[in-house]
């Protein structure tokens, strides 16, 4: 077995769509980032990749890379599962902690489980997402951002115990 840890923060701003988990979530306000800024699928590609050993986001990705530009993350996911899944890995759990004042998350969790569960071939059982917000305290507090905690367990493709 192998865990992973991955973390992520963007900051919100007018005029850009908010995409969390893959989905588009009706709000005022999106992530701004290089790439569609999709903070929760960017801490599962780290938390993915470091279970691995296969480094960072931005290593594989870099930030800058035109060809990043705007990019759906959930293929950016799509690319690192590759990778770890040619490594003999299959996904034991996925568990991520949204921080995000506004807007409420919870009637997306589903969709971004489905959207999630598909990327990484596994049952959406094994996906769990918790939407939470800071409390009003500091910086996320106030809204200017989301920010996403994520831990995977990877597991040996043959291993059936778990
Ligand atoms: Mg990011």
């Amino acid at each position: 077995m192998r865990i992973g840890i991955g973390y992520d923060i963007h900051p919100l701003v007018p005029g850009r769509p908010l995409i969390l988990g893959g989905l588009e979530i009706p709000f005022e306000k999106g992530l701004d980032g290089h790439s569609d800024a999709d903070v929760l699928t960017h801490a599962v590609i780290d938390a993915v990749l470091g279970a691995a050993g296969e480094g960072d986001i931005g290593h594989l990705f870099g930030a800058s890379d035109p060809r990043y530009q705007g990019v759906r993350s959930l293929r950016l996911l799509e690319e690192s599962w590759r990778r770890v899944k040619g490594k003999g890995f299959r996904i034991g759990n996925v568990d991520a902690t949204v921080v995000a004042q506004a807007p409420g998350l919870a009637p997306h969790v589903r969709g971004m489980v489905a959207n999630l569960a598909q990327v990484l071939d596994t049952e959406p059982a094994r996906i769990n997402i918790k939407p939470t917000t800071a409390k009003g305290l500091g910086p996320l507090g106030a809204g200017e951002g989301i920010a996403c905690l994520t831990v995977v367990l990877l597991v040996e493709a043959g291993d059936k115990s778990e």
